[in-house]
């Protein structure tokens, strides 16, 4: 019960995995307080305070309350908006995609599938070749360098 598949990159395939389940006082025990406000609470951090935005290397960024692979290095690209944002998943197994009507809006949320963690929301005036742009709170993704996974 609560297994998962997900695509790893470090094997080149798709693993069964447990779901990282938590109840909401754990993540705030394990997290820092900006941290739950964010992955737990659906919070936004302020624009241009993500700590790898101008990081260029290779490697992969992963959800930081379970480690699970969500971005390429190689997808990952300017928009100008501030956070970052990358023009696809690591794997559509990885990431659940789900319509959010928060704020008097139609948009679509970005959970990581593993632990369930909001990491942002996707929209599609992005990046080719998707067009698509994955706009993330960078406090919700931990960058780990090419070989270091
Ligand atoms: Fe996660």
């Amino acid at each position: 019960m609560g297994t998962i598949q997900i695509f790893d990159s470090h094997q080149n395939k798709v693993i069964d995995v447990e779901k990282v389940l938590k109840t909401d006082s754990e993540w705030k025990r394990l997290l820092t307080p900006e941290q739950y406000r964010i992955t737990t609470n659906k919070g936004t951090e302020n624009p241009f305070t993500c700590t790898f935005a101008n990081i260029k290397e290779p490697g992969v960024y992963v959800c930081a309350r379970c480690g699970t692979e969500l971005f390429d290095s190689g997808t990952k690209f300017d928009s100008g908006t501030g956070w970052p944002s990358y023009y696809e998943s690591v794997s559509i197994l990885n990431i659940v995609e789900q319509i959010d009507r928060s704020l008097r809006m139609i948009r679509t949320e970005v959970l990581c599938a593993r632990c369930g963690s909001h990491l942002g929301h996707v929209f599609d005036d992005g990046s080719p070749p998707t067009g698509k742009r994955y706009c993330m709170n960078g406090i919700a993704l931990k960058f780990v360098p090419e070989g270091k996974l």
